[in-house]
């Protein structure tokens, strides 16, 4: 089909064209990308890398067929064909994959793949990933194939952009600027949606309710941006302790929550790990060093509870309880059976 596909017209799979424009999110417009592509200029694996600036590699991020290089893999610009197509902006074929001292070209020869062509996704002269396609037998692809793909790329290079534009709003809608955890939204979101796999499937939760004790007085003693300091300090330390698993959310000023899949066995031993880490933390702020604490209030989720507002009262119930009893402690308030 490649070797006598005219570059004065394309024909794409209506199948395509209809899931693209129904597609809302990023992940299943990439996934879509790289399982139409060998359909359209004959293929053995097609994938699609993104660039991550700051850090000047690429990720692969969707990929069909063969796994000489695998999804999720991160390659560096510096030193491979897929960079190097990112830096400059100019798509490059390479029929010959034994001969290239590319990282990512050496890949995939031993992978099997001897023929391949990486084409710039761009938007405003801004380049931000690759599309990737190739063959397993040498000389597989023409310059009319390379001229279908760029012109392939330059067309789904709006989709992405405006994908990823709206992942970028997204995320920053449900992360607190300040300590960069999640914010409340998101908690709303999230617990909801683990309350109703609760309900369907009985996937057990937990929750615990923190707030920082005497919060104000370190804003009295040091100043507003002291206090700012220590709920970032306070926030990547709690990150560092709790579990990939474990949901970290910031509510309001001094008050986070955590979801967690422990049951009421182990919940409050976590809680505990948590209040021991940040009262032997110090913050050191204009040759000051301000220590904190914090009173945590647990629950568990229970089969009498309607809505997640259930569980979030009664962790507030036991946070309130913590600060009654003197503060830099845990308790535990389970539903009554
Ligand atoms: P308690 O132990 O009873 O929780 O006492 P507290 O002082 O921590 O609680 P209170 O509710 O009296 O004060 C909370 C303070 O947190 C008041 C508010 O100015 C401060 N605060 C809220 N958000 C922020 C923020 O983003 N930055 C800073 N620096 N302070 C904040
Ligand atoms: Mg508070
Ligand atoms: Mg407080």
């Amino acid at each position: 089909m490649s070797a006598s596909q005219s570059y004065e017209s394309i024909c794409l799979p209506i199948e395509f064209m209809n899931a693209l424009s129904r597609s809302q999110d990023l992940n299943e417009t990439l996934n879509l990308i790289s399982y139409w592509l060998p359909k359209i200029i004959e293929s053995d694996r097609a994938s699609v890398c993104l660039g991550n600036r700051p850090d000047e590699t690429l990720e692969v991020y969707a990929l069909f067929g063969n796994n000489a290089i695998k999804a999720k893999t991160i390659l560096p610009v510096n030193g491979t064909m897929v960079g190097r197509v990112y830096q400059s902006k100019t798509l490059e074929i390479q029929n010959n994959l034994k001969e290239s001292e590319d990282l990512d070209c050496i890949r995939l020869y031993q992978g099997g793949i001897n023929s391949c062509i990486d084409a710039p996704l761009q938007k405003l002269d801004n380049c931000f990933g690759t599309l990737n396609i190739g063959r397993l037998r040498e000389n597989a692809y023409q310059p009319q194939d390379a001229i279908l793909l760029d012109c392939i790329a330059n067309w789904l290079a709006n989709y992405l952009h405006s994908q990823m534009e709206i992942s970028v709003q997204k995320r920053r809608a449900e992360t607190d600027p300040l300590t960069e955890t999640s914010n409340r939204r998101c908690l709303t979101s999230v617990g909801n949606e683990m309350f109703i796999k609760w309900k369907r499937d009985h996937q057990s939760f937990s929750m615990i309710m923190i707030d920082i004790d005497n919060f104000k007085r370190i804003n009295d003693c040091y100043g507003h941006n002291a206090g700012d300091q220590v709920l970032i300090n306070f926030s990547r330390a709690v990150s560092k302790v709790i579990r990939k698993s474990d949901l970290f959310f910031r509510i309001g000023g001094e008050e986070f929550v955590i979801l967690a899949k422990d049951s009421e066995a182990s919940i409050s031993k976590h809680a505990e790990r948590i209040r021991k880490t940040i009262e032997e933390m110090n913050v050191q702020y204009d040759n000051h060093t301000i220590n904190i604490t914090i009173s945590c209030g647990v629950t568990t989720v229970h089969s009498d509870d309607e809505t997640l507002e259930c569980v979030y009262c009664r962790a507030d119930q036991a946070l309130y309880q913590s600060k009654k009893n003197g503060r830099n402690m845990t308790t535990i308030v389970l539903a009554q059976a």
